[in-house]
């Protein structure tokens, strides 16, 4: 239930347009080169000549479901087809803006909306696979590639002929006699444009084509610079005696990791997330510990070619610029406007109600870690490295619970079962392994997801474990968006990652507990990408939901993996099919506010952090010389304790520097105000499945989308505003 680093993969300047455009812009992996020169001319015949040569993007794909045909798609299939889409792209926006008929909701709202449909096709496979299985030749190609988008979307916002057209059909809108959902696609399109700078005068316009662009190289380059710093740490140890502590699961893919560098007698840990916090957890070796967590948090920020500090200042002076110049006091006001939280003061306000408690109580972790240093007889005074290990023995000291026991039940093809069963008994909804589909790659599972009237929801598709050249975290996204425009009713292709690290040879998956959450989080985005029913992919599920609203359907998934209703259906023995003993799930329970007071503090101060970088106004931002001094700064004057190291210091903080995420970190905790309040609603009916709330929860969440605003969403299904106490009492913080 807690905040969760998962993020949710997709960008907000496409999609507002076409709806589904991905990843590119925004999320910004790739461009390097500060290429400042027009976007390429019409693909000449030579280019059309090489491209339709056998390049699956130019041909209608009759694979099963239409996914993508990854077997025949090749590397250098890609740039070809962005160029031909990219023209088809501009022929469709200048008919739109050509048009001699007076502006209509269907040939200007409606018309933009269905612009974009190779374009989409090709960027939605691009971005997923630059983050799952990217190579030099991609990296290139997304430095080349990503300002190109970011121009060509800029090309259609900053036009003034169609923001004319645009506006225009807004003006008249109470006359149109359009339902509500076209109504409010009216609404958000003049929005969209106003937002990106429509309605400035030419200097204003060019100035923010000049500020995208150049954001869209920075944050590429920074999420370049992490992956690269993250893969260039290396821990290996050479002692079997130093692996002490460590599970027999984590040393093996160790060993592993080892053989494929060539290491022959030896373990390699990365600083992947999961083998960090795992080591951190269970390395009986303090100085090994320290070298682990003094590596994590040097990343981006340590001198040399990969060094993110100069990136972090210029980004958030040119996001400070571009929200004055289009009326805001920064970039915070700007974001949050059409949040639920609606103002950066809000969001802080709320951040700070949960601070203070989380502080107290992660001071009162310390004193009881610091005494069982004290009766193992040693005399050093706990440190940052040592938190997890001793959070760690705390926890069986109290709980006599740990994380060895556990894993066994925690086998991932049963975990995702679990889910499955909750996505059933919720909504009906009930997914069938597909064989025999293209998949990008061999790890990939697939499935077919089907509703309750037995109706095609989409599909589903899993890639759970790391790899070198896939990016860090969990995280869902889509390989198609849903869309019923013209009734052709559009089903979504959804994905999940994860990045679990690969067993050895023959050995189950078993996952940690916070991994299983990981897993119904994740779902939980899935769901909302699958079952949206929406007619415009402006609305369609995870895509146009405010990010402070987005993580209720997923984290409200978390809830469910704890219920022992649900346990009983997937924490099986991987050995014996066992279910996991009553006693351990009550252990499990009862542990569930464990160490909350460090997971609150790490997280809100990340938090408040990604505010105040973005509350700066441009001077402020100017003036501010070190990055790292900066942060310093607006921690000690929330008072942060310096043994609670920020959950992403700034150099390494890719949600808001490199995904899209800026003043929006918040976002998690928000969610979960709602999460916590609805699930504490299901609870209170005594039928975790309720049926009649689960229909609502349905058809004003999963099914919603962000066909109205996301307040209004919520009320629908709870029948009045949440609160705030179902979240500090399930964190334990009341
Ligand atoms: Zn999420």
């Amino acid at each position: 239930m807690t905040g969760k680093l998962r993020s949710l993969l997709y960008l907000t300047l496409a999609v507002a347009l076409l709806g589904a455009l991905p990843a590119c812009s925004e999320r910004a992996e790739s461009p390097a080169a500060a290429d400042v020169t027009p976007v390429s001319g019409p693909a000449d015949d030579t280019v059309a000549a090489v491209a339709t040569d056998g390049n699956p993007f130019f041909e209608e794909w009759d694979t099963p479901y239409g996914i993508p045909p990854f077997d025949r798609i090749r590397d250098e299939h890609y740039k070809p087809a962005f160029d031909r889409a990219i023209e088809e792209l501009r022929a469709e926006i200048a008919a739109i803006r050509d048009d001699p008929e007076p502006p209509t909701f269907e040939n200007t709202i409606e018309a933009l909306q269905l612009a974009g449909g190779s374009l989409n096709r090709v960027s939605d496979t691009f971005s997923n696979i630059t983050n799952t299985d990217t190579n030099d030749v991609l990296k290139e190609l997304e430095v080349e590639i990503n300002p190109i988008l970011t121009r060509e979307m800029d090309a259609i916002y900053l036009d003034e002929k169609i923001f004319a057209r645009v506006n225009a059909v807004y003006e008249q809108l109470d006359g149109l006699g359009l339902d509500e959902q076209a109504r409010r696609l009216v609404e958000l399109t003049h929005l969209d444009f106003v937002r990106q700078g429509a309605a400035l005068d030419t200097a204003g316009r060019e100035r923010m084509k000049e500020i995208n662009a150049r954001l869209s190289e920075l944050s590429t380059v920074f999420g370049q610079n992490l992956l690269e710093e993250t893969n260039g740490f290396e821990l290996v140890v050479k002692d079997e005696k130093d692996l002490a502590g460590l599970p027999d699961n984590m040393i093996g893919s160790a060993k592993a990791k080892a053989e494929s560098k060539g290491i022959e007698d030896g373990w390699l840990f990365g600083l992947d997330r999961g083998t960090f916090e795992g080591f951190m957890t269970f390395a009986a070796n303090r100085e090994l510990r320290k070298q682990m967590y003094e590596g994590y948090r040097a990343r981006g920020g340590q001198g040399g070619a990969r060094d993110n500090r100069d990136e972090i200042s210029e980004i958030a002076l040119l996001r400070s610029e571009a929200a004055q110049l289009l009326g805001y006091e920064n970039h915070a006001a700007y974001q949050l406007e059409t949040r639920m939280a609606k103002t950066p003061a809000t969001a802080q306000d709320f951040l700070l109600e949960v601070w203070k408690p989380g502080l107290k109580r992660a001071d009162e972790e310390l004193a009881e870690m610091q005494a069982i240093v004290q009766s193992e007889g040693h005399d050093f005074l706990i440190e940052g490295h040592d938190w997890w290990y001793y959070a760690e023995k705390l926890r069986q000291q109290k709980y006599a619970l740990n994380e060895t026991e556990l894993k066994p039940y925690f086998e991932l093809g049963n975990v995702r079962q679990g889910a499955f069963y909750v996505a059933k008994r919720l909504f009906g909804v009930t997914f069938e392994p597909l064989t025999g589909v293209p998949v990008w790659n061999p790890v990939v599972k697939a499935y077919k997801v089907t509703g309750s009237e037995g109706e095609f929801l989409g599909v589903y598709m899993t890639d759970d474990y790391a790899r070198d050249s896939k990016r860090g975290g969990a995280w869902m996204s889509t390989y198609r968006s849903t869309s019923n425009i013209r009734g052709d009713n559009i089903r979504p292709i959804v994905t999940n990652n994860l990045n679990l690290a690969v067993p050895a040879d023959g050995e189950p998956t078993l996952l940690s507990y916070d991994q299983v959450e990981t897993v119904f989080h994740e779902f939980g985005h899935a769901l909302h990408g699958l079952m949206t029913q929406v007619r415009y992919p402006r609305f369609s599920g995870t895509a146009g939901s405010p990010r402070d609203f987005v993580e209720f359907p997923s984290q409200f998934m978390e809830h469910y993996a704890t219920e022992p209703e649900v346990l009983a259906i997937y924490a099986r023995h991987f050995g014996t099919g066992e279910v996991i003993p009553q006693e351990l799930v009550s252990k499990v329970r009862s542990a569930s506010t464990h160490n909350q007071g460090f997971k609150t503090t790490e997280y809100i101060a990340a938090s408040l952090l990604d505010l105040k970088w973005h509350e700066l106004t441009p001077k402020q931002a100017a003036a501010v010389e070190d990055v790292v001094k900066f942060e310093d700064e607006v921690m000690a004057a929330y008072g942060k304790p310096a043994i609670i190291e920020t959950r992403y210091r700034s150099p390494y903080f890719a949600h808001i520097f490199a995904g899209g995420y800026s003043a929006g970190y918040y976002a998690y905790l928000w969610s979960e105000i709602l999460d916590a309040d609805g699930f504490t609603a299901f609870k209170k009916t005594g039928d975790i499945f309720d049926p009649e709330l689960a229909q609502r929860l349905k058809k004003n969440v999963y099914e919603a989308g962000a066909s109205q605003d996301a307040d209004v969403l919520y009320r629908q299904f709870r029948g009045q505003e949440p609160t705030i106490e179902p979240l500090l009492q399930i964190r334990g913080l009341n």
